[in-house]
């Protein structure tokens, strides 16, 4: 497995690669979620890259860039064990200059849930995505469906600025108590991380009301607020895989997508129906 920080290098190095090439970009601090992402691109891709970068331009003033869990060694090896083939590692300079041309996430996807409450957000993960795919120049890209917003923008830009990189979304791990994998659950006390469990809960609950034919959004909205409570609720939506909102859950056709403030972390879970 190679190691590679510069862009050109790593471009030099993967023009002699002509095998399919996956790729899976993350910010490190590798759980199984990220594991699940690297095992389908190996079973679909004969070559892997695999990103490690905490991007900076995603962050927003005051949240939590400079404490964001780093944990390279541990995850190099993760990697290697998992048969990566390029474990592409940047440091900020080798990816942004000054004065830099930059992606806008669009004007109505792009600023409801997580763009709402962190304008500026997916301008800056489009912009790293773009990047990365032009360095990279993967045949496929694989994403969580736990962040459904940034998949459905990923897929959105893809389409738009005709890449050429087929999108794949990857279903979320979870812990066996529910909830989902986050690098972000190491922030969690102990008892946080049980007033977490409630994120996963408010959509079991949904589903338990789907399998009672209960359809209705509002309804189904209340309910989750209940189970959630007291958390701070940063938005509980059901839309479809449009990202509009939906009254009415259409089987096959939408998402329910939570987000709470657990402390003073802020974690994200869905369900795709
Ligand atoms: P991150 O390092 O948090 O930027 O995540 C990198 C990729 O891993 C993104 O595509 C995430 O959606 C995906 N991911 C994060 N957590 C999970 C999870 N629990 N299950 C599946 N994929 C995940």
């Amino acid at each position: 497995m190679k190691i590679i920080s510069d862009v050109n290098e790593l471009k030099t190095y993967l023009k002699t690669q002509n095998e399919t090439r996956g790729f899976v970009p993350t910010m490190g601090a590798l759980h199984d979620g990220h594991l699940s992402l690297i095992k389908e691109a190996k079973k679909a891709c004969d070559f892997v890259v695999v990103s490690i970068f905490v991007n900076p331009t995603q962050f927003l003033a005051g949240e939590d860039l400079d404490k964001y869990p780093s944990r390279n060694d541990a995850d190099i090896k993760i990697c290697a064990l998992a048969g990566v083939d390029v474990v592409f590692l940047p440091q900020k300079h080798n990816i942004y200059g000054h004065d830099e041309v930059s992606l806008k996430a669009p004007n109505v996807r792009g600023f409801v849930l997580e763009g709402a409450t962190r304008p500026g957000h997916f301008d800056g993960v489009l912009t790293v995505v773009n990047k990365l795919f032009n360095i990279v120049n993967p045949d496929y890209a694989y994403f969580g469906k736990k962040d459904a917003q940034q998949l459905n923008l990923i897929a959105l830009m893809v389409k738009q600025l005709f890449l050429d990189v087929k999108i794949v979304a990857v279903d979320t791990v979870r812990e066996s108590d529910g909830l989902a994998l986050s690098s972000r659950n190491i922030y969690l006390s102990k008892e946080e991380r049980k007033e977490a469990l409630k994120i996963s809960l408010s959509l079991y609950e949904a589903s338990k009301m789907l399998q009672k034919k209960i359809y209705d959004a509002k309804e189904i909205k209340v309910e989750m607020s209940k189970i959630l409570e007291p958390l701070e609720i940063g938005y509980i939506e059901i839309l479809n895989r449009d990202f509009e909102m939906i009254e009415q859950v259409e089987i096959g056709n939408t998402i329910i997508l939570v987000e709470a403030l657990v402390g003073t972390t802020r974690l994200l879970d869905n369900i795709w129906l």
